[in-house]
């Protein structure tokens, strides 16, 4: 794209942003790519080509150019330009603390690192993996220390997932979480039925698909693919990739499915004005992760949902299903059950799981945890919260691929996204009335809209803080979501 040298220093920002914009959908693809059909050999080679992409999307970032068109527009008045400067700003205040070589060199480690922790939780091998792990806390470390002034090193970490969210923050709110959780899990009663397979591959993906057509899925901009860790990607304008793991033993892949939507539909209703801009992508990992929740929880597990999809569910695996009614099936997927997997765990006993991670990840960077006794430390403390023992690392610390591609501060976003999307749930229920009878019509078009309105098409332009506060006129608070427990759990 040629810009004329006369254009105004807004005009000049944007073409800059555009082309920054097309540097990250490019790293996308690579990584979409890399995680979904690359043959794993490849993973250092693409290692380096991701590599590149960061070094020079950084370049362009940190220039004296976007300093200066900053400058110049710092009093610009209309809104949404507004946002864009103090967006571009925030991003170009915390690249230009970081070197090039450092930035590079953690995407470059990471690319290594998720190919390392495949293998060693294929063969559930920790020792193979504490070199891979030892080095991406050496840059994390390293890219700490570029932010001097904060509070703790977690926060540093934190900040680039949760603006404006500490660690302080955090603690409040799992402090809270934390005692009623383990109160609910102890009280838990009925189970439902077990759900048993064979639940065919084919027939999965088929009421992946039914779901997402009810959702609104369009396959003109919209994909899905198979992959071991499930993710969504937008590697462009009206190009969303979606990611599920089927697993013929069990029906995980539809949640998954669901939740992945949910960030997919995110992103998707964006306001196409923002293509290409920092304000058209997702404002938080927590404010993205509370759309996946809601569509995996809040929708997926509903009672409502599932009078309108058992019935076309149930004739899908006559096997598994034949003989488990509505009513069962619905205890049996939203069940209380204490388990080792994060991803599979039940609305209750998931905010366990993350709260383990939060505190071992401060103890990490503090260098109160070594490495290597990490998964003995690991299974104790799996023992301590959700009363499981850990038979080996590749149910226990070696689960997530979050550490390997250096995402540690990531975790909590997950939880403090359950405790936003009931929030939001609960201003949505407010406007659209009884939301579970619509979804038993197979109706779920209002609540998207509703969501698009006062959630998704703001994209970027509010800090994660001011859209809640805005979307639901209070902080982030964990009363609401204790109650939804309560009421769904007791
Ligand atoms: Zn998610």
């Amino acid at each position: 794209m040629t810009v004329a040298t006369d254009a105004g220093p807004l005009e000049r920002l944007r073409a800059i942003l555009g082309e920054l914009a097309d540097l990250r959908h490019a790293e996308a693809l690579a990584d979409w790519d890399s995680r979904v059909s690359m043959p794993p050999a490849g993973a250092e080679g693409r290692a380096d080509v991701l590599a590149t992409l960061t070094r020079l999307t950084h370049e362009k970032l940190v220039s004296d150019e976007v300093g200066e068109l900053l400058e110049a527009l710092e009093s610009v008045e209309d809104e949404t330009d507004a946002a864009l400067v103090r967006v571009t700003r925030r991003s170009w205040e915390r690249a230009c603390r970081v070197p090039g070589e450092l930035a590079a060199e953690m995407t470059h480690a990471a690319g290594v690192a998720v190919a390392a922790w495949d293998r060693a939780k294929a063969a559930s091998d920790f020792e193979s993996f504490v070199p891979h792990l030892e080095r991406q806390l050496e840059l994390k470390l390293r890219y700490i220390e570029c932010f001097p002034e904060a509070q703790t090193p977690y926060d540093v970490l934190l900040d680039d997932y949760e603006e404006g969210t500490t660690t302080a923050d955090v603690q409040r709110v799992f402090d809270r979480l934390k005692q009623e959780l383990v109160r609910l899990m102890e009280q838990r009663a009925d189970d439902g039925p077990a759900l048993r397979g064979p639940f065919p591959v084919a027939q999965q993906q088929l009421a992946s698909r039914l779901v997402l057509d009810a959702f609104g899925y369009d396959e003109t901009k919209w994909r899905i693919d198979e992959t071991p860790h499930p993710f969504a990607e937008k590697p462009g304008l009206d190009d969303i990739r979606l990611t599920t793991h089927t697993d013929p033993g069990d029906l995980t892949s539809l949640f998954s499915t669901m939740h992945e939507f949910g960030h997919g539909v995110y992103e998707f209703d964006i306001d196409e004005s923002f293509a290409r801009t920092p304000l058209g992508r997702g404002t938080s990992s927590t404010i993205h992760e509370s759309q996946s929740r809601t569509w995996e929880n809040l929708v997926g597990r509903s009672r409502g949902f599932w009078r309108w999809f058992y019935p076309q569910l149930q004739p899908l695996f006559p096997e598994a299903l034949g003989r488990i009614d509505e009513d069962g099936f619905v205890r049996a997927v939203s069940a209380i059950s204490p388990g080792l997997i994060r991803g599979d765990a039940d609305e209750v006993t998931y905010g366990l799981h993350i709260i383990l991670r939060f505190e071992l990840e401060q103890e990490l960077l503090a260098g109160t945890v070594a490495l290597r006794d990490l998964p003995e430390v690991w299974n104790a403390r799996m023992k301590d919260y959700l009363g499981v023992d850990v038979p080996d690392d590749a149910h226990g610390v070696l689960q997530d691929m979050h550490w390997s591609v250096g995402y540690i501060g990531y975790f909590p976003t997950y939880q403090l996204g359950n405790v936003a999307s009931v929030q939001i749930w609960e201003r949505a229920r407010d406007d659209l009335g009884e939301l579970e009878e619509q979804f038993a019509r197979g109706e779920f078009s209002p609540l998207r809209e509703w969501l698009r309105e006062h959630v998704y098409r703001h994209g970027g332009k509010y800090p994660p803080r001011e859209l809640l506060q805005r979307v639901t006129g209070s902080e982030l608070d964990p009363e609401p979501y204790l109650e939804y427990l309560r009421t769904k759990f007791t």
